[in-house]
């Protein structure tokens, strides 16, 4: 009689779980699968920076077992560089992968999601976006255009750029025509010179055919790919205009809630680890492709003069102010970047700055 009842428990253990196995088989078959196309301001595949959006697709893919599978076009294949924040705004494409400070014609306070000059470095950036009630604003102001930020990347201070002259005072900048985008394009023209923004992929055939006089780009890593040891003289630092650049995911927002929250939390966390991701990969390339520059292209490293640097900081933080008082959505982004940016300064001012220049002496 036991041995009876232990076989029809048995039993019925057995059709429950073969119950249970069927149901979740179904559920399964029966998830949606999203297929998104993401364009980016980058050539396809470029080291760092274009590398960002293709290890979110992947990670993204591999995250949700392939129930969300993202393509990924470079500038110019789908839209041009600078058309990846209208097409993410109609919804012609879900996602962009670019830098707020291209838009800065229709969204001045972009600007600070990438960076402005001799303001916060990448760490600083993270903290501030993630911690410092940075990433609402940003929210808010490109909620007008229908679009969701992600930080996805930065690319660390930048160098200043290539020129074919020295620069040895301000008088060596006037009628310059260099390509220099964002508020550091704006310091650029109001000392004298001519800033011009284009794409990355156009900058080399630009500076080589004298179209313009001088560029920046990123730093040591991204510069050597683009060939721009072949057509200028100088190397300029520090990167005084882009002391940390901050990448942006862009999603269209009715793409982005149409989404079951897993894969919302499943985008956030594949951005979240390729923002740090590519910051490493800059910090750890860098030096191998500048001692590349100097020693097998024989590039001319230089240093902007202390006061040129002081200048363009004056006339930098003139800029801000103005921007500010004309445009109150520029105002509130900036005093709130500001005010971290004091804060944090102090602290590091006896922390990091303190013990690298303990180092290096
Ligand atoms: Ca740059």
């Amino acid at each position: 009689m036991i041995k009876n009842n232990y076989l029809y428990l048995l039993a019925l253990l057995f059709i429950v779980s073969c119950s249970d196995n069927i149901e979740n088989t179904e559920a399964v078959s029966e998830q949606e699968t999203y297929k998104w196309r993401l364009v980016t301001a980058w050539p396809k595949n470029y080291p760092g920076l274009g590398m960002a959006p293709e290890r979110i697709a992947q990670l993204v893919e591999q995250m949700s077992d392939g129930q969300m599978q993202i393509t990924v076009f470079g500038a110019g294949e789908q839209v041009p560089a600078f058309g990846v924040f209208d097409a993410v705004s109609s919804g012609s494409h879900q996602m962009g992968h670019s830098g707020g400070y291209f838009w800065k014609g229709k969204v001045p306070a972009a600007q600070f999601f990438t960076g402005v000059p001799f303001g916060l470095t990448a760490d600083e950036i993270n903290a501030w976006t993630n911690r410092g009630g940075g990433l609402e604003l940003w929210r808010e102001i490109y909620e007008p255009f229908n679009i969701y930020p992600i930080p996805a990347g930065n690319t660390g201070t930048q160098m200043f750029g290539w020129f074919n002259k020295e620069i040895n005072s301000l008088d060596d900048i006037k009628g310059l025509k260099m390509r220099i985008p964002g508020i550091g394009g704006e310091v650029f023209k109001r000392a004298g010179g001519i800033p011009v923004t284009l794409p990355g992929g156009e900058l080399f055939t630009a500076l080589q055919t004298g179209v313009i006089d001088a560029t920046e780009w990123v730093g040591p890593y991204n510069d050597l790919t683009f060939g721009f040891q072949q057509a200028a003289k100088y190397y300029y630092y520090p990167g005084w205009h882009e002391p940390g650049s901050m990448l942006e995911l862009l999603i269209n927002i009715d793409a982005w809630n149409s989404l079951p929250k897993h894969l919302q939390v499943i985008i956030e966390t594949a951005s979240k680890a390729v923002n740090q991701d590519i910051l490493d990969e800059y910090t750890a390339r860098n030096n191998t492709a500048l001692v590349e520059l100097v020693n097998v292209h024989n590039v001319q490293l230089r240093k902007l003069p202390d006061d040129v640097i002081a200048e363009f900081k004056v006339i930098a933080n003139d800029i801000l102010e103005e921007n500010a008082a004309n445009d109150e959505t520029v105002n509130k982004v900036y005093q709130s970047y500001k005010k971290f940016k004091d804060g944090v300064s102090a602290y590091h001012k006896i922390s990091e700055d303190a013990f690298v220049e303990a180092r290096n002496d």
